[in-house]
């Protein structure tokens, strides 16, 4: 099985910053952005209500956004909507069982339970969430339920499931044989000590998923299975709205990934669409942020967060506490995965 860690090993070295704007009021809708490491040159201006020239667009947290971006792209390309881009695209994460940081296959708590975090938010400002939920496949869709069905934006525990069950979702074990080899592993060496290796960026792996639809609405989401061997009960950053995701149509979007609880004490992604608000790039709001962490906590340098951002131009802006975080992008004309800047190297 190829893991998560044997990759980001590999993949260290490139860093690229994912692209740069610059624009006064964003009222203004006048956005400038710069090429950087291969970004097509954007000068638009984007009147409220039309169609951005960067859309339809779709972007991801980590290598596994890439999959996830292609089923997405499936929808975003016959002019379909972002909400229901982000919805199957990473219900494509959830369902793989060699992904063991989201969903089905995703490494258990430090009791051996899978438990999961998701959350999704749409052009209207509509949010839906669930946390600590358990033998779900599917959050993601569970937690658009929520939205849709009920009077709620978040379900949690025991009552998520009962409500999942009673929309007709299969229960079902996620405790994959692997997972569980590794839970076993994990318990011999670390002693039950839930925090020792977790600042180990090749345990964050959440998908995050932002996408702008051809009708120039902003739509994402966020699903894992949270920090491996985590406390029995731990709620991440993956289901808080404002924390893991945010998305303000007017604005931009922007999603995290990394250790959650620095990720909702600062509510990083509504603080990196503020920013954006007050004219920074989608690049620089997301290094703001990171640099809130830093600012706040001295031992950012044990642990990894990264954001990812997407205006409703289409820029798309990423930035890292520490090396090893890529996104993948999918338009019209990219499909790829990028390395992120981080601030470990820049200010090395
Ligand atoms: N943000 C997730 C959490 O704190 C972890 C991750 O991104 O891997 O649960």
């Amino acid at each position: 099985m190829t893991t998560r860690r044997k990759f980001l090993i590999g993949a260290g070295a490139g860093i690229a910053a994912l692209g740069s704007s610059r624009f006064g009021n964003a009222q203004d809708r006048v956005r400038s952005t710069t090429a950087i490491a291969g970004l097509q040159l954007i000068d638009e201006i984007v009147p409220p209500g039309a169609q951005p020239a960067g859309a339809p667009i779709v972007v991801s947290t980590w290598n596994h956004g890439q999959a996830a971006n292609e089923a997405a792209w499936s929808i975003l390309a016959q002019g379909g909507r972002a909400l229901d881009a982000v919805e199957t695209g990473v219900r494509v994460t959830e369902g793989d069982p060699k992904i063991t940081s989201v969903g089905y296959g995703g490494w258990p708590d430090r009791d051996g339970h899978v438990t999961l975090d998701s959350c999704l938010m749409d052009e209207h400002g509509n949010a839906g969430a669930v946390a600590f939920l358990q033998d779900i496949k599917h959050p993601v869709s569970v937690a658009r339920a929520v939205m849709e069905k009920t009077p709620h934006v978040m379900l949690a525990g025991a009552g998520a499931k009962q409500f999942a069950i009673e929309q007709g979702f299969p229960a079902e074990d996620l405790l994959t044989d692997g997972a569980r080899r590794e839970w076993e592993k994990w318990r011999k060496e670390k002693k039950y000590i839930p925090w020792s290796e977790q600042s180990n960026p090749a345990n964050h792996d959440t998908i995050s998923q932002l996408a702008l639809d051809r009708h120039g609405n902003l739509s994402g989401a966020c699903t894992t299975s949270g920090l491996a061997f985590k406390m029995h009960g731990r709620v991440g950053d993956s289901p808080i709205i404002g924390a893991a995701l945010f998305v303000d149509n007017d604005i931009g979007a922007a999603c995290a990934t990394g250790v959650g609880e620095e990720v909702m004490k600062t509510v990083g992604s509504f603080l990196i669409v503020e920013l954006m608000r007050q004219g920074l790039s989608p690049n620089d709001a997301c290094r703001e942020g990171v640099e809130r962490i830093v600012s706040k906590n001295p031992q950012w340098r044990k642990m990894q967060v990264g954001y990812l951002a997407l205006d409703r131009a289409g820029n798309v802006g990423s930035y890292a506490l520490q090396p090893h975080f890529q996104v993948a992008v999918r338009d019209k004309k990219t499909n790829e995965l990028r390395d992120v800047a981080d601030r470990v190297a820049e200010k090395r």
